[in-house]
């Protein structure tokens, strides 16, 4: 296992990004929905950064098996929350494909949010094929197998404080 980015860039990202959602909504109320369960992390870091009023709803989508994406997105936690003419940030940990977040996005457009926005703290640039522009970047990255800082390897690893690429010795199997 290889760490790629430290417990300190990460805590200074993260600051960065709040930073500038604060300025961003400065007199509104966004609903920031995190998706499950990568991204638990990095919403909960990130909200606390924030100096305005805000809430926070969940969905969880499915898409990989193992460290394989299936090619499909299914939706097994929907938000409860009621979103049509409210201001939306969507919390992601990661962007690989892009399958997952384009879904995300089509699915919470058709509730008629007033805004929609896109955090992710980490992009696989090179591989992703989005429909939309991201809204908050944190790190971009090579298209490899990263662990840590909420992100699993078969639902283990996502208590490592930094993140880490797994190499063959780690068994992607
Ligand atoms: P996408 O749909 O963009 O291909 O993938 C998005 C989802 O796949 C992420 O929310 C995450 O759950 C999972 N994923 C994609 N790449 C990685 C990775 O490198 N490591 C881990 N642990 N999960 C990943």
């Amino acid at each position: 296992m290889k760490q790629i980015i430290s417990e300190k860039d990460i805590e200074k990202k993260v600051r960065e990004i709040a930073e500038q959602i604060t300025k961003d909504y400065a007199d509104k109320t966004p609903i920031f929905v995190g998706i499950l369960n990568g991204s638990f992390i990095f919403l909960a870091d990130l909200v606390r950064e924030l100096g305005i009023d805000l809430e926070v709803d969940f969905m969880k989508v499915q898409s990989y098996d193992g460290h394989k994406s299936t090619g499909t997105v299914h939706l097994a936690k929907d938000i409860s929350t009621e979103i049509t003419g409210r201001d939306v940030v969507i919390v992601e940990d990661i962007i690989d494909s892009g399958l997952t977040i384009n879904f995300l996005v089509h699915r919470i457009n058709e509730s008629a949010p007033s805004s929609v926005a896109v955090a992710t703290l980490l992009f696989k640039k090179e591989v992703a094929q989005l429909n939309f522009e991201l809204d908050y970047v944190g790190f971009e990255i090579p298209p490899d197998y990263v662990v840590g800082y909420g992100l699993d390897h078969n639902q283990k690893m996502r208590n490592l404080k930094a993140i880490h690429v797994l190499d063959h010795q780690d068994d992607l199997a």
